[in-house]
């Protein structure tokens, strides 16, 4: 998506240790309107396939999915972070180790709000190595849902997530791939998808 891999090479930061910041219009600060030109733009790419809801993982998943489920027109559902374990049976549940803070989160989704009938869509900020996208797909697994796919705003080619998830047949579309990123010189360069 040329608009928003311009944004990336105008506003993204590269930091040490292969991570990217995009706070000023993705992960702190939101730009409404290039979030609007993302919604719209999954929407084009996942028109083939029906989606009843919209799957990410808190934080900074939420505000994106929100944008997004408005084009889809269907509900957002948000893994939680939780501390509380599964002792009545009413939640679903895994464990997914941040890429960011480097620790492994418990996170649920009731599973009033999962079930089999549903045909779900996954979307995320970033995709790295996909512990985040892997842990949303137990999840599916878990409550008999079907996987639709796996939207992504910005993927990081050089780490394994994104080739690790289609080589299971999983489909991820991302809107930017990042080849590689320099974080003394800044440069930014990007996959083309034919
Ligand atoms: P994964 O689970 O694929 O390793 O990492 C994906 C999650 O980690 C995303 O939900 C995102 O919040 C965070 N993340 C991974 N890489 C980056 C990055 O380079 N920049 C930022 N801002 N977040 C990242």
């Amino acid at each position: 998506m040329k608009l928003l891999e311009e944004r990336i090479k105008k506003d993204g930061v590269v930091k040490a240790g292969n991570v990217l910041k995009v706070d000023s219009f993705l992960n702190h600060q939101i730009d409404i309107k290039l979030m609007n030109e993302i919604g719209k733009e999954f929407k084009r790419i996942f028109s083939d396939v029906e989606v009843t809801k919209i799957l990410t993982v808190e934080a900074s998943g939420i505000a994106i999915a929100a944008i997004v489920a408005q084009y889809f027109d269907v509900p957002v559902v948000f893994a939680k972070k939780s501390q509380s374990i599964n002792l009545d049976g009413s939640i679903y549940s895994t464990k997914i180790e941040s890429f960011t803070h480097k620790r492994v989160y418990d996170v649920i989704v009731s599973k009033k709000y999962l079930s089999p009938e549903d045909k779900v869509l996954v979307v995320d900020d970033f995709l790295a190595n996909g512990c985040a996208a892997d842990g949303l797909i137990d999840i599916i697994n878990e409550s008999g849902a079907t996987l639709q796919g796996v939207g992504i705003i910005i993927e990081k080619g050089f780490q394994d997530g994104g080739k690790r998830l289609r080589e299971r047949g999983v489909r991820v579309e991302s809107l930017a791939i990042v080849d590689a990123m320099d974080d003394k010189t800044g440069e930014i360069t990007f996959r083309h998808q034919s």
